[in-house]
Order: structure tokens, then sequence, then C-alpha cells
């Protein structure tokens, strides 16, 4: 027999859209109102699907960008030519509905008791589920360590900056920007490479724990480095986005 989690997590159901904020240029947070949600965790996702007047349908992951017990947030990067994003980006609106099933995944997740410390590493849009976990983290009270390491095309391109340059209790934020940076930048410039790791992430003789997230070369080359830096593999977790979310 199914059981309401069962159901709840991968019915689809119909959600009520409570607001479109603008984040960049080419981002937006979507906040949704699912009538059947059963709670999510810090860093899982959810599938939206959209439907065309003849059938068509499209399926994408966003993952969840507010932290348990806020109100269903995604966040989503316009891709030029993308079959979903520009609708979800340009044409959603307050009060339209969008079907959606969730919340998803057991393996990309934080809860306090984890513990860290913790490097995040995002890679463009991947900094959405690891603001969920940095959100979490401060609404628990959790005080283990925290450092987000996060690679953006340009500044005007950060995604949440105003939030994260609150400092997130104690969490540290260091930017990279991989195009250009403004007149005057003294932060990091030029793609995450290992000397960058190496001196941002924290020693691997802490036992951190390490959340990548982003366009799948760049996961790649960030998991790889950490673990040369000696961290230990099952503690090194992973999320691609595909080609997408760039950096
Ligand atoms: C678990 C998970 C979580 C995700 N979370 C988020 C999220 O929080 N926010 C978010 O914005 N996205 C997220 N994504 C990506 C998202 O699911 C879509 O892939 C994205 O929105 C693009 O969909 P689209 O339909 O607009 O483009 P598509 O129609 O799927 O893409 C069009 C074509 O362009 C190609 N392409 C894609 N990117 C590039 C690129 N940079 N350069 C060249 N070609 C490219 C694709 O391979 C495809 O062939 C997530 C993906 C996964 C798997």
């Amino acid at each position: 027999m199914e059981t309401t989690a069962v159901r709840g997590r991968l019915t689809w159901q119909v959600a009520t859209v409570t607001s479109v904020t603008p984040e960049t240029g080419s981002v937006v947070t979507i906040t949704l109102d699912p009538p059947d949600w059963l709670g999510h965790r810090a860093g899982q996702h959810l599938d939206v699907r959209l439907t065309a007047d003849d059938g068509y349908t499209a399926e994408r992951s966003y993952s969840i960008a507010s932290a348990p017990g806020e109100q269903v947030a995604i966040t989503v990067e316009r891709l030029e030519g993308g079959e979903v994003s520009p609708y979800l980006t340009e044409d959603l609106r307050a009060g339209d509905e969008l079907e959606l099933r969730g919340p998803i995944g057991g393996y990309f997740v934080w809860e306090p008791a984890d513990g860290g410390p913790l490097i995040l590493l995002a890679g463009g849009s991947g900094v959405v589920p690891l603001r969920a976990i940095l959100r979490h983290r401060r609404r628990s009270g959790s005080e283990v360590p925290a450092r987000l390491l996060y690679s953006a095309r340009t500044l005007p391109d950060v995604i949440y900056r105003g939030e994260l340059d609150q400092g997130h209790d104690g969490a540290q934020v260091v930017y990279t920007l991989t195009r250009s940076h403004p007149p005057g930048w003294t932060g990091r410039t030029g793609r995450l490479g290992q000397a960058l790791l190496a001196e941002a992430a924290w020693a691997a003789e802490a036992n951190p724990l390490a959340f990548i997230c982003g366009p799948t070369s760049f996961v790649e080359t960030a998991a790889a480095g950490l673990v040369d830096l000696g961290y230990r593999p099952e503690r090194v977790k992973t999320e691609r986005f595909g080609a997408t979310g760039g950096r």
C-alpha cells in the first residue's frame, strides 16, 4: 500500500506561485505553495513539469533554495535557448500554477548532526542548495564552522549577494570572479584551481565535510582537488547540474 510519505514525494501536484523575485539579470527566485508538502531537507531538489497545449511535456530538476521550515523556493537561471528556464524566469508570475514533485534526494543533504567544518563550493547557480544549507545552519543555531567558496562569472552574476555578504552567522564567503571584475576588486579572480582550494578550504586534518554543486566540469575539478588535499572521498558530496549553471 502506498504510504503518505511516498505519495507526497513522487506524485505530481500543482503548486501556486506566490512570488517571483529577480536575483540577478538572468536569475529569479520563485516561491511556491504546494498543497501537499511534507517538508524538505537542506540540499534536496524538486522536479518541475511543463505541459504544452499539444500535450508535450518537459521536466527539469531545481534545487530547493529555502531552509527546512521555510516556504518552498527555487532559484532558476535563464539559459538562452533552453526549453524550461526561459519560461520560469521570464513568463511565470505570482498567482500562476506550476506542476512539481518532491522533495527528492537523500544524499546531498546536511543536518546539524552531520557536523563539519563545512566547506561549500559553488559554481554559478550551484550556490542554490548551498544557500539552503547555510540558512538551515543559521536557523538551527548550529555553530559548525562554515565556509562558502563561490565561483561566478562577474560580481553582478553573484546570486544572493546581499544575503551572503551579511555573513550568515560567522560563515565565511569567498568569491572568485572568472570573467571580469570591477575596478578596485581585491577579491579572487579566475577559475577555482588547486592553489585557491589549498588556501581557502579547511585543512584536511579537521576532517571537513564538503558539498560541491555546479556545472559538471566545476564539480569534478573541485572534488578531485579536495581529495588531492587529503579530504576523505566519502566526506566530499557532489551535485551536478549538467552543462548548465555557468560560472
Ligand atoms: C539535481 C539538479 C538540480 C538543479 N538545480 C538547479 C537550480 O537550482 N537552478 C538552475 O537554474 N538550474 C538547476 N538545474 C539545472 C536545470 O535542471 C536545467 O537543466 C536548466 O534549468 C536548463 O534547462 P532548460 O530546459 O532551460 O535548458 P535545456 O533545454 O535543457 O538546454 C538546452 C540545451 O543546451 C545545452 N546547454 C545547457 N547549458 C549549456 C551551456 N552552458 N552551454 C552550452 N550548452 C548548454 C543542454 O545540454 C541542452 O542540450 C539542476 C539540475 C539538476 C540535475
